[in-house]
């Protein structure tokens, strides 16, 4: 009779298989069990036919990647510990020194942070390219340019740039592409179908998705996916990614898996609401512009028309306005103060409206040309009343005055 301790740890019993329920099991584990040392010596982790190591996968990461390979339209999947991980393991794993990286003038910050940091320091070139002007980026496309970021939209300004035509230089020039689909979310454009019908298929080689935003809904976890359609792309993102040691917590995992099935109708009531305040917001004369890619005087519209009215006509959940320079910084920032509904915070996707002021100046080097003067200010719209938020945004803006 072994010790009741060691009994309790190598408990026999098992459950029954065969449970079934909607939501895929839970599995936690550092350590997986071999049967015996040569399945140890065997198992392989790399394609998915076993398991080896929870950083290299449980059943609950691998049902999440597959998932979310049907949502983007792509082959194989990695999961990383936030959506920044995820532009950090694409350019970690595919450029070395002497290598340039190109990065769109209107780029989620801390894209264009990394490389002015890491990228820097370990001999990696980054030049900014403007994201409305094709020619600028065919210009910029030199010998050492070995991957281009794409976005769409621009995540504080918002325009949605000839996604098609840029896939299609870095093609010419055989260059990898990586595109930061979080506003798209797998809903508004299929990033590896750009071009319905084309054969072969107008596809970006890596799209990278902060998993934070829709797919989580909550504004309660961290996570991003790496998608891809090419194997041996994949496989150097996964080694990069295994060397780094980046993973993701299961009970994150389940919190994403329970976001996805309410993804499409989440995304579509963001969509909805924040184009009904941005039409409403273009009724104020507080406001010298108003920027949102589905109004038609915002940039890139037809560029948005084109690509996502191939699918559902989605356009997210973000829109910013700019206020008449007539307001002082410090007046907007009360505006941003006096909203009720509205909490001042980061990020987006979730079910609380947030609404944070930008200062637009330290992240444009030259003030773009489409962007009227002002103090820009960005609104993620959450899953509230749409008359709540618009009452919360008039009663604020009526304390400017
Ligand atoms: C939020 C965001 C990210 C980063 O996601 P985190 O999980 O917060 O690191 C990357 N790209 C875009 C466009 C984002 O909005």
């Amino acid at each position: 009779m072994t010790d009741h301790s060691t009994f309790l740890i190598h408990h026999p019993y098992s459950p029954p298989a065969g449970f079934a329920a909607p939501q895929p099991g839970v599995f936690k584990a550092s350590t997986v069990f071999f049967p015996n040392v040569a399945a140890m010596r065997q198992f392989e982790w790399k394609d998915k036919t076993a398991y080896t190591y929870g950083l290299h996968g449980t059943p609950t990461t691998y049902t999440l990647e597959e998932r979310l390979c049907a949502l983007e339209g792509g082959a194989q999947c990695l999961l990383v510990p936030s959506g920044l991980a995820a532009i950090a393991t694409v350019s970690l794993a595919l450029l070395k020194a002497g290598d340039e990286v190109l990065i769109p003038d209107n780029a989620y910050g801390p894209n264009k942070v990394l490389a002015e940091g890491e990228l820097a320091r370990w001999g990696i070139s980054h030049r900014f390219y403007d994201a409305m002007q094709p020619a600028d980026l065919t210009a910029k496309i030199g010998q050492n340019t070995r991957l281009v970021w794409l976005e769409a939209a621009g995540s504080v300004t918002l325009e949605f740039p000839d996604l098609v035509q840029q896939v299609a230089i870095c093609k010419a020039a055989g260059v990898l592409c990586a595109l930061d689909n979080t506003w798209g979310a797998g809903l508004a454009f299929a990033p590896f179908d750009l071009h319905p019908g084309a054969s072969p298929a107008l596809s970006v080689d890596v799209s990278i998705h902060a998993l934070t935003k829709y797919p989580s809904g909550g504004g309660d976890v961290l996570m991003g996916s790496v998608v891809t359609r090419d194997a041996a792309l994949h496989m150097q993102l996964k080694l990069c990614h295994m060397r780094l040691g980046l993973g993701v917590a299961a009970n994150d995992a389940e919190a994403v898996l329970r976001g996805l099935p309410s993804l499409a109708l989440r995304y579509k009531a963001h969509d909805d609401t924040t184009r009904a305040l941005a039409q409403w917001s273009l009724t104020r004369p507080e406001f010298a512009q108003v920027l949102h890619p589905a109004l038609p005087g915002s940039a890139g519209h037809r560029h948005w028309q084109h690509l996502c009215h191939q699918g559902s006509g989605g356009a997210a959940g973000l829109f910013s306005v700019i206020f008449k320079p007539c307001y002082s910084q410090l007046q907007v920032d009360q505006f941003c103060d006096a909203l009720e509904l509205f909490k001042i915070g980061y990020s987006w996707g979730g079910p609380i409206s947030l609404v944070m002021p930008y200062e637009l100046a330290r992240m444009r080097p030259t003030w773009p040309s489409h962007l009227k003067a002002g103090t820009l200010v960005r609104f993620s719209i959450g899953l509230e009343a749409v008359t709540d938020l618009q009452k919360d945004l008039a009663q604020a803006l009526k304390q400017l005055v």
